[in-house]
């Protein structure tokens, strides 16, 4: 028999470091794609609420859907956790494992009058559906076999059909529970959709029940693993709703529960593929650092105390969190605020902690770079363009003048080459620059002081026409500085006046 947890109720507002009771929390993904935002998130709290409270915090894999879950996933879930900082204390867990658990879980709800078999066919509930439709009905199980005599029953497995188990769900019942993020909660019984399946047997098995459902394996392990929370998305409230009578029919305590708010796009609606992205790897090969996604994703959907502290490590976010500061509107996905922090953490980088994840995006780039031999020039580098950085992708571009054969000119660097007296200008500025490698600061600017001396121009003009001639765009690191990495290397001094029509 299961190890069901028998212990005291707990209460909502218990202080759970006082009492010493361990706060056991979890994430349960299910392997049927990479590791999506909204799971991330979900881990994201219940990590924060874990360590707020110094308990547990536990990965469970829900693989029983054995047609959609893949092993690549579980591996892309798990990998994208450990990116992201988020360490699990206890599993990973896997479902399907565990079945006999199911197995006895669903036994007893059978023996003890809680569940039963139904033999309907396919046909039959689709004729139910449609005729609840014809009457503008919701559709629903009408609970047709829940009293077949025992004859009945036997006539119908003669017939060779297969039957699911379904559990009773009274429709009188009002399922009344303290959500800790939505408040006072109320489910009719009526508008569950009838006595549910916990359990079916697949396509050709000889069980007389086999794949255990969503519903029921969900408790059965939050039961056993002691869960003393549930933490998830709010569109499992309907399911929490059936999951709370399970737990009563199982004689187990019923655990607390959160329901965290969606996460949505600008126009309001649930996140999606539409979006550009979903899965937590689609935001690393955008240039997101996993620090600074992780620190994102705190503020969707909770407000810390001081509302505006906004950059915290996971660690400093778990020490001040709490579900009650978890709000109950949906959680906007702001891009822009995303990209400031993933810049605060950028710029606080030095240039050897940034080389290393510069690399693939010089390399993806296709700029000639030799790893090692370069390494202290790349360093260099990467100190320039640090604090230009908004995204570690940015790298290519703000880097363009230190490696790039070819520049791409934006419309306003292009504008700023064509205006009268530029050409000369940078003429005169590559004809001084001397010969050797050795370029100093002092050198540099002195150069530029006599340009703007001998045509009689702002220093203003120089700059501004010699960064749209280096790199094609008017922004970017700082020039003096690049200029001089730039003839460490060498370079072909022609590139300044490419553009130049
Ligand atoms: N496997 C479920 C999901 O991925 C878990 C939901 C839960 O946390 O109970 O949505």
């Amino acid at each position: 028999m299961a190890n069901f947890r028998l212990g005291t109720s707990l209460h909502y507002n218990i202080d759970y470091r006082k009492d010493f009771v361990t706060v056991r929390v979890r994430i349960a993904p299910s392997p049927t794609g990479n590791l999506h935002i909204g799971t991330a998130r979900t881990a994201v709290f219940n990590w924060l609420f874990a360590h707020h409270h110094q308990g547990q915090f536990i990965l469970r894999v829900e693989d029983t859907d054995q047609e959609r879950s893949r092993q690549e996933y579980t591996d892309n879930i798990q990998s994208g956790l450990a990116w992201l900082g988020l360490t699990w204390d206890e599993g990973p867990f896997f479902q399907t494992q565990r079945l006999d658990l199911y197995r006895q879980a669903i036994q007893t709800l059978l023996d003890k009058g809680f569940a039963y078999r139904c033999y309907c066919t396919p046909e039959e509930l689709e004729q139910m559906r449609a005729a609840q439709k014809a009457q503008n009905q919701a559709p629903r199980y009408d609970n047709r076999h829940r009293h077949l005599t025992e004859e009945q029953r036997q006539g119908l497995e003669a017939e060779g059909r297969k039957p699911v188990i379904r559990f009773i769900i009274d429709d009188d019942r009002e399922i009344v529970w303290h959500d800790l993020v939505r408040g006072n909660l109320t489910w009719k019984g009526s508008d569950l959709g009838g006595d549910m399946v916990i359990a079916r047997i697949p396509e050709n098995s000889e069980q007389s029940f086999g794949q255990p459902l969503y519903n029921l394996a969900v408790v059965v392990d939050d039961m056993d693993m002691k869960i003393t929370h549930v933490i998830r998305g709010e569109d499992h409230i309907a399911n929490t709703a059936k999951q709370i009578l399970l737990y009563e029919a199982l004689g187990a305590t019923v655990p607390d529960f959160a329901h965290t708010p969606l996460i949505l796009n600008q126009e309001g609606r649930k996140l999606s593929k539409r979006d550009g992205v979903t899965s937590i790897d689609d935001f690393r090969q955008m240039g997101f650092l996993p620090q600074a996604l992780a620190n994102y994703m705190t503020l969707l959907g909770w407000t810390p105390p001081d509302s505006t502290q906004e950059i915290f490590t996971l660690s400093e976010a778990a020490q001040q969190f709490s579900l009650e500061r978890v709000n109950k509107a949906g959680a906007k996905f702001d891009w822009d605020k995303l990209d400031w922090i993933n810049s605060q953490y950028l710029h606080k980088m030095s240039g050897a902690e940034l080389v290393d994840l510069l690399v693939p995006y010089w390399q993806e780039a296709g700029y000639p770079i030799n790893v090692d031999s370069d390494r202290p020039w790349l360093e260099q580098i990467a100190t320039l363009i640090g604090p230009s950085l908004t995204r570690l992708s940015d790298a290519a571009k703000e880097s363009v003048l230190l490696f790039g054969e070819t520049v791409n000119y934006s419309d306003e660097a292009t504008a700023q080459m064509e205006q009268e007296g530029v050409k000369e200008v940078l003429q005169a500025v590559l004809e001084k620059i001397p010969p050797s490698s050795q370029l100093t600061e002092e050198e540099a600017k002195d150069i530029l002081k006599q340009v703007t001396k001998t045509f009689k121009v702002k220093k203003g003009l120089v700059m501004r026409s010699l960064r749209a001639g280096f790199m094609g765009e008017l922004h970017g690191p700082d020039l003096i500085q690049s200029w001089l990495i730039l003839n460490q290397k060498g370079w072909d001094k022609s590139r300044l006046t490419h553009g130049l029509s």
